[in-house]
């Protein structure tokens, strides 16, 4: 069997479940357990009228609710036509709770973290409904299956952790059959249930995780997370616009990329999936001929020892600078102390022996930071600085690719240089608006 996710955009309207259906339907004979999102900005729409009920604006939370309902009947008339009123009965119930659940939260002017998932799961169960009816008018056997049923997980709300053990078992027991009998279940992802049934959520952009959870309790042979991108590309197309698809990529690779290219994917929510050597498929769902880019625990050298190569703007450097750290010991703690206080990450640490420079992506408390440091070191602190990031599994027994890497952008000013503890990444950081060049200079060396 198979595991197929279909995220937000690709559910948003019903040319999107139109295509979803298609796509359910070319993987019949693979079994497909089909996981999805809540339909294209929904989660959004339910956040904002938590929000506003929170500030105790009722009619606000309302209007907003009111427009995701709008918008979900909407694509249910042009989806069902005549027949939509059994799937809009069904949901009925659920656009109710969240207008009655609202009111109350307006009337308290908060929301408990149980109650507040609670509500925000709604945008995944209402798409469950929507995606096993849809798939049913399509003529393939789906059923709606409630996932709180088996997505058993602790009671951190809004970040829940599986129970895996759990999972397996409740997954053996009801969705197994299922599966066997060439039923497709549709079950919503992001949610799930703590040990005393209340709803759980697994956090923003969760549903990948449940896909990856529910691939790995059941055995699947592959996940498919279909999106609106052709898959993982060498590097941005904004910039270069030769970057190509990377057609296999290895977890750990996939990871080093995260911070970058978040908006794809989160590989770490794929992990339940990869450890049990299950392979992820990113693919486009409007374009479905297209293979995607495969994520997997060991993926296949390509013809450059570069996967693909990343960077991120914006960041600030702080270089600090002591003679007080020649010799000295836990002098580095003191200084990373202060950063973890005021809870500011840095990304990027270079040192010598009486220097650290680190990247800041998020200023906010720069200054108080700056305040403190200044107690031990010199510190400089400069603004408009980026990272470009280059990642392949082949760096570390490649020899001689440092200078290749650095002969291509010798013409740029090199900042900071760092080659990742895990040695699948080369960083350097460079002034912002050198980066792009870098990046254009560093994929025509690596992938032309
Ligand atoms: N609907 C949830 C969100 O927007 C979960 C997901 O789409 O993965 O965060
Ligand atoms: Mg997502």
């Amino acid at each position: 069997m198979i595991v197929q996710k279909f995220g937000g955009t690709s559910l948003e309207n019903a040319g999107a479940l139109e295509r979803a259906a298609g796509i359910v339907a070319r993987a019949r004979g693979d079994y497909p357990l089909v996981v999805v999102s809540a339909m294209g900005g929904t989660t959004d729409g339910l956040v904002a009228a938590l929000d506003a009920a929170v500030g105790g604006d009722e009619a606000a939370a309302l209007a907003v609710l009111s427009d995701v309902r709008g918008r979900t009947q909407d694509a249910a008339h042009r989806f069902f036509g005549v027949s939509a009123p059994p799937v809009l009965a069904e949901l009925a119930p659920l656009f109710s709770d969240l207008d009655r659940m609202a009111g109350a939260i307006a009337v308290l002017r908060s929301v408990p973290s149980d109650a507040r998932d609670a509500f925000l799961a709604h945008g995944e169960r209402i798409s469950g409904l929507v995606v096993a009816a849809a798939l049913a008018a399509r003529g393939l056997p789906a059923v709606a299956f409630d996932v709180r049923d088996v997505l058993k997980t602790d009671d951190a709300f809004g970040r829940a952790r599986p129970d895996m053990r759990e999972i397996e078992l409740r997954a053996a027991q009801t969705l197994a059959p299922l599966v066997a009998a060439a039923r497709i279940p549709v079950v919503g992802g992001f949610i799930g249930a703590a040990p005393d049934g209340r709803t759980t959520t697994l956090g923003r952009g969760g549903s990948d995780y449940s896909a990856a959870i529910l691939g790995a309790a059941m055995g699947a042979s592959a996940v498919e997370i279909w999106t609106d991108v052709d898959g993982m590309m060498t590097t941005d197309p904004r910039i270069v616009p030769e970057a190509r698809l990377i057609e296999a990529i290895a977890f750990e690779e996939a990871s080093e990329l995260a911070y970058f290219g978040a908006r794809v994917l989160h590989p770490l929510t794929l992990a339940p999936a990869i450890e049990k050597g299950i392979p992820v498929r990113v693919r486009n769902a409007c374009r479905p001929e297209f293979p995607g880019t495969e994520i997997r625990a060991a993926a296949p050298s390509g013809a450059s020892p570069i996967r693909a190569i990343a960077f991120k703007k914006g960041l600030t450097t702080v270089d600090m600078v002591t003679t007080r750290m020649l010799m000295a010991s836990g002098f580095l703690a003191t200084l990373f102390e202060v950063f973890a206080r005021h809870q500011t990450p840095v990304d990027m640490i270079a040192t010598s022996e009486v220097s650290v420079s680190v990247t800041v992506d998020d200023p906010s408390r720069l200054p108080e930071i700056r305040r403190d440091l200044q107690k031990l070191a010199d510190v400089e602190v400069a603004p408009g600085r980026a990272l470009v990031c280059l990642v392949g599994q082949d760096l570390k027994h490649t020899p001689g690719l440092a200078v290749r890497i650095f002969r291509a952008v010798e013409a740029i000013n090199i900042l900071m240089i760092s080659q990742g503890a895990s040695q699948r990444n080369v960083s350097f950081v460079v002034e912002e608006k050198d980066a792009d060049e870098a990046v254009r200079r560093l994929h025509k060396e690596f992938f032309s």
